[in-house]
């Protein structure tokens, strides 16, 4: 299958890369290593992970090895909730590529639509948060694209926007959104935000494509379903000779989407890497589509701070 889909802006978006959330300081730098030498192109960063300043480590090291240069490479890097104020949009940024060692990011995001005092990375009460009235998601926008303008980013997008931010950010912006990244598996297939995307030429990235279960305990719900032990997706891998994690990867990219899996083992980033040369029946795909079950295991309660605006109910409007 094809490695990559175009963008709007015409640049290529490799559909495969390795996300580094919870890849531990002291384990990233080589996991980032490993799968450049298995054929990534594409490495999923955040300013948040604090892990960044490994990578950049890591990715200087590849370069002066001569195992990849830097156009060869696609990098997404995330604007933190405590840096939606415009004056701390192009700090952040400066940041991220200091840390990553770039001098430029191929794709830079909104982390999360919900805003949070500077000083405050994890926010413990409402007062640690900034309603969006304060600090408007058009506002943190416009400063993205002054960005694209200073050529510190080469495309921009959002992070866990819903169908209706989605829609109000393309309605008031002049550089319009290359990406939205949200959680995407089998369990939550989202039709009518895919849709949407599909319509507005916007790339859908699906973060947690494993179902995340990796995740500390604190972020987990009691009653989780395990995604990789799903019976269907089992008997899937089982008749293909595959695992369930390529399964699950292939549908994603099958389905059009960008799957980001982490893994900081060496032999699951080769196996994760090798699901693009699977190929999946339309009598499976459409199994696999039956398997939704509207299931988020990022709910969102995490950021729920009422007094300030924020509810699951109001991220997922
Ligand atoms: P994920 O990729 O669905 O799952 C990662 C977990 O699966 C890890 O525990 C990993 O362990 C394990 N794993 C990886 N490959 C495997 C395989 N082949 N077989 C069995 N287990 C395997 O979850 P995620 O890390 O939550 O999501 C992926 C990436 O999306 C993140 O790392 C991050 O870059 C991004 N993300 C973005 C947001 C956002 O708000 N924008 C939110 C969440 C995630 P090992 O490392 O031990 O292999």
């Amino acid at each position: 299958m094809n490695h990559t889909v175009k963008l709007r802006s015409g640049d290529p978006f490799p559909v495969i890369g390795l996300g580094t959330w919870k890849a531990e300081p002291g384990a990233v730098g080589q996991a980032v290593k490993t799968a450049i030498r298995a054929g990534y192109r594409h490495i999923d960063c955040a300013a948040v992970y604090g892990n960044e300043a490994e990578i950049g480590q890591a990715l200087s090291e590849l370069f002066q090895e001569g195992v990849v240069t830097r156009k060869d490479l696609w990098i997404t890097s995330k604007l933190w909730n405590n840096c939606h104020a415009p004056e701390h949009v192009l700090p952040a940024c400066r940041k991220t590529l200091g840390d990553l060692g770039l001098e430029y990011l191929d794709l830079y995001l909104i982390h999360w639509p919900i805003a949070f005092r500077h000083e405050m990375i994890y926010p413990e009460s409402a007062a640690d948060c900034v309603p969006l009235s304060e600090v408007p998601l058009i506002e943190t926008w416009k400063a993205m694209e002054s960005l694209l303008q200073q050529k510190l980013c080469r495309n921009l997008g959002v992070a866990n926007f819903s169908l209706t931010k989605l829609k109000a950010i393309l309605q008031q912006s002049r550089e319009k959104p290359q990406v939205n990244q949200v959680e995407r598996h089998p369990y939550l297939i989202q039709p009518e935000l895919v849709a949407f995307c599909r319509e507005q030429n916007i790339v859908l990235t699906a973060y947690a494509p494993l179902g995340s279960a990796g995740r500390p305990e604190h972020l987990k719900q009691s009653d989780e379903p395990v995604l990789l032990e799903d019976p269907v997706i089992a008997e899937i891998a089982a008749k293909l000779g595959a695992s369930p994690a390529q399964v699950l990867l292939q549908w994603g990219m099958a389905r059009g989407t960008v799957v980001i899996p982490k893994s900081v083992n060496p032999s699951r980033i080769a196996e994760n890497f090798q699901s693009l040369e699977l190929k999946l029946d339309d009598e499976s795909l459409k199994r696999i589509d039956e398997l939704n079950r509207d299931r988020r295991y990022f709910n969102g309660g995490f950021f729920s701070f009422p007094e300030a605006g924020y509810t699951p109910e109001a991220l997922w409007d």
